[in-house]
């Protein structure tokens, strides 16, 4: 089967891509990561998105995709990215966007994946304490050695964006993508930087690829959270859904939405979905999925038709910030 593809920054990606941030750790088995991932290619889902970090634990999301690489999935079909930003081993060598971190990095993911290469090499977040001819000097390494194909950057707000285009571009390397957060409830890459332009001004400006993560707010943009907090939910887990973002206020604009949804005959997360790809500067909208059930309902968005402006007017007063945006320091506050 596949799915719609949207094309940017020389990429061809389904409009609805997966990732592996927290459902592919050593809580779930095996088995099933491998039904939902067989499942999703299935699909169409051919965009399979990590990071050194991605399971949790750290690591254990890729050596999962590995074991899968080596028998089920067919490499050369898949888009597989990874990242190396955050803390993945011990000292000042451990994370951030130092050269010697980004390379080492990218070898150990390699190894983990059973592959020769990734399709995408992302500098997770922004280092402030690493020049970025240095971070993106080491993307083009990567690019250079065959170990990757694209060079990516995630997090990185406007301003930096047009810093690191800059530098990019004096070192003849091209950035292929952005992956920023982006839903209704974190609108940052809307925002003007210093030279007025958004985020999404800038980077489809430049040819990118936009990358759109946790575009269901981590399943807080669906019906989960409207009767308290499910014990097998990411909130309930301890994972990176904080209990105290889930206010009455959050909450009443989460009901409204999911009131516009009905009444349009559509679910929640399909609505969030269809809202994010309403842009044609999205190039796709990067969910997780913890159950075959939920990937197949947000996939239902990829041939969905688009938003009419009544939906878009009702929805604008309740898409807003909700204090959910756990990368601000590196991409909206600056
Ligand atoms: P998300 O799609 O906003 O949230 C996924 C969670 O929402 C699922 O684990 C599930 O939570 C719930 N869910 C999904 N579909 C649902 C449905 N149809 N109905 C009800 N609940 C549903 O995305 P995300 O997992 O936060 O992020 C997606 C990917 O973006 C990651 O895997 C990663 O690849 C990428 N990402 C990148 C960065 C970065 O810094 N570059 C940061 C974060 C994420 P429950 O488990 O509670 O059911």
């Amino acid at each position: 089967m596949t799915l719609p593809h949207r094309r940017a920054g020389g990429l061809s990606l389904p409009v609805v891509s997966l990732g592996l941030w927290q459902n592919f750790g050593e809580s779930t088995p095996f088995a099933d990561q491998r039904r939902l991932v067989l499942h999703a290619v299935d699909r169409g889902v051919v965009h399979l998105d990590l990071a050194n970090n991605y399971g949790p634990p750290p690591f254990a999301a890729e050596e999962s995709v590995g074991r899968m690489l080596s028998t089920d999935l067919p490499r050369d079909e898949l888009v597989i990215t990874t990242k190396a930003g955050y803390r993945a081993w011990p000292g000042p060598y451990g994370e951030h966007g130092s050269r010697k971190y980004l390379l080492a990095s990218l070898d150990e993911s390699l190894r983990r994946l059973r592959t020769d290469r990734v399709d995408v090499f992302y500098s997770h977040r922004f280092d402030p304490d690493t020049p970025l001819e240095e971070t993106l000097g080491a993307l083009q390494s990567a690019v250079r050695s065959g170990k990757a194909i694209y060079a990516g950057i995630s997090s990185y707000s406007a301003d930096r964006t047009v810093a690191a285009l800059a530098v990019a571009r004096a070192i003849g390397l091209p950035l292929a993508v952005h992956q920023p957060a982006y839903s209704m409830m974190n609108r940052w890459v809307e925002r003007p930087g210093t030279d007025g332009r958004s985020l999404l001004d800038v980077a489809a400006g430049a040819g990118m690829a936009v990358v759109a993560f946790s575009p269901l707010g981590q399943g807080l943009l669906s019906s989960r959270y409207l009767h308290g907090i499910p014990d097998d939910s990411r909130a309930a887990r301890g994972g990176p859904l904080r209990p105290e973002w889930l206010t009455d206020e959050v909450l009443d604009h989460v009901r409204a939405l999911a009131g516009i949804a009905g009444a349009a005959g559509r679910t929640l997360p399909q609505l969030a979905l269809a809202w994010v790809l309403r842009d044609p500067r999205v190039t796709s909208v990067l969910v997780g999925a913890r159950t075959t059930d939920q990937l197949d309902e947000n996939l239902t968005a990829a041939t969905a038709p688009p938003l009419d402006d009544d939906e878009l007017a009702a929805i604008e007063p309740h898409a807003v910030e909700a204090g959910i945006n756990l990368w601000g320091s590196r991409s909206s506050d600056l």
